[in-house]
């Protein structure tokens, strides 16, 4: 019998779902379609960072998660056939401001890495080596690198995995949908009810939800980010990504491709105007490291909703109340790192094989949902 499954929400949650429901099932017993509207989506205005090891953040079942998540990227890439502009393992370089903060980075970095192979090798550089690792830099910092550091383009990578989830017989339909009280799904092809429905709806999963009185505890963050185009006889390919403390991230993609972000505003709701302030900021940010850079190499804005939770954590299970929907989100400021480990376990639930402990990685599903 062939199971209906039904993804609302076409952001990397979404689509690793959407791609290993038809990798590991080789859709022979699940139809799978996924509706999404795209509208404000985080994941398309995101380019990022894979690089959770070396992180602040001390949430054990976020790192469980995010360490994860970074594993599972390269045999995914591998797996979708995915290109080097959407993933590619360039290194990560972390700074610290204070002397000793960088050494501690380094030691903690090193002790990680005797048990994480995913990180590769770590080196402590000085700055005149981290500018030679990237050269666009005029004022490079001292930082930690570690080579199984990856860069990511949020939208490139999306649609690419969603072209192999079509090909693989995945039905993508790009419009709003609704849930309706008694769980069936309304789209403009009309009410239909579906074994297994997967919700990866963002920011706006607390709307999607109403409908069968659950009240979603997520918020929506506005990110901004802007592009640069830099034309120079550097040699720029496979430059290694920097996370600066405190100040944004520097993304060099190749062809003399710049990102620098993000912001993150709490205030703003779902607007999606890219505000003169944050450009300046960002531009201001970057520069303090490239002082060459002008802005009229600032090409766009980015703008997307990011979606919180009250502990800043991701969370992901089934609904007590609603066996035959699965939930995943609340991914903050480092959804691309655990985005598609939690598609991939929703996937992996939405076929009946669950293997690992989620408690491991997320609270239960009432801390977020009721
Ligand atoms: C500017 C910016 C920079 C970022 N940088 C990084 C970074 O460096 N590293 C990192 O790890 N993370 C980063 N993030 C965060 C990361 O992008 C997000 O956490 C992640 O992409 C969220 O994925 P998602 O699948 O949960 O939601 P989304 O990508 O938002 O996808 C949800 C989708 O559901 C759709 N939808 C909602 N309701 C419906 C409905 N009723 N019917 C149909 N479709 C619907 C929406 O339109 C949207 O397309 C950044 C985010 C932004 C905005």
């Amino acid at each position: 019998m062939v199971r209906h499954i039904a993804i609302i929400g076409g952001g990397i949650i979404g689509a690793t779902a959407a791609f290993y429901l038809s990798y590991l099932q080789g859709n022979k017993d699940v139809q799978v379609t996924l509706f999404d509207d795209g509208h404000g989506q985080a994941t398309k205005a995101a380019s990022g960072i894979i690089s959770p090891w070396l992180s602040k953040r001390r949430n054990k079942r976020w790192y469980a998660l995010a360490k994860r998540g970074a594993e599972l990227y390269p045999s995914l890439v591998k797996a979708a056939q995915l290109s080097d502009k959407a993933y590619r393992k360039t290194g990560t370089i972390v700074t610290r401001k204070a002397e000793t903060d960088l050494l501690n980075l380094y030691h903690e970095a090193l002790i990680k890495a005797e048990h994480t192979p995913a990180m590769g090798q770590v080196e402590l550089l000085d700055s005149k080596t981290v500018q030679r690792r990237m050269p666009i830099l005029t004022h490079a910092p001292a930082g930690v690198m570690v080579s199984g550091g990856a860069r990511i383009d949020g939208a490139d990578f999306v649609t690419e995995l969603l072209k192999r989830a079509e090909s693989n017989n995945v039905e993508v339909e790009r419009e709003r949908i609704s849930v309706l009280p008694d769980g069936t799904i309304k789209s403009s092809s009309g009410v239909q009810k579906y074994d297994v429905v997967i919700v990866a709806t963002g920011a706006w999963m607390r709307e999607t939800l109403k409908p069968l009185g659950l009240d979603v505890k997520v918020r929506p963050q506005k990110g901004q980010l802007i592009d640069m185009t830099i034309h120079t006889a550097i040699k720029w390919d496979n430059m290694p990504v920097m996370m600066p403390e405190s100040m944004s991230d520097i993304i060099p993609f190749n062809g003399g491709k710049l990102v620098v972000g993000a912001t993150h505003e709490n205030d703003e709701g779902f607007d999606l105007t890219p505000k003169a302030e944050a450009r300046t900021e960002l531009f201001n940010n970057a520069k303090a490291f490239i002082d060459t850079l002008s802005e009229s190499q600032i090409t766009g804005m980015r703008v997307g909703t990011r979606a919180y939770t009250d502990d800043f954590a991701p969370f992901f299970g089934s609904i007590p109340t609603m066996g035959s929907f699965l939930v995943g989100g609340g991914l903050g400021s480092s959804g691309l790192t655990t985005g598609p480990i939690i598609g991939y376990f929703l996937a992996q639930a939405a076929l009946g094989n669950v293997t690992d402990d989620w408690n491991l990685y997320t609270k239960p599903i009432s801390f977020y949902i009721s």
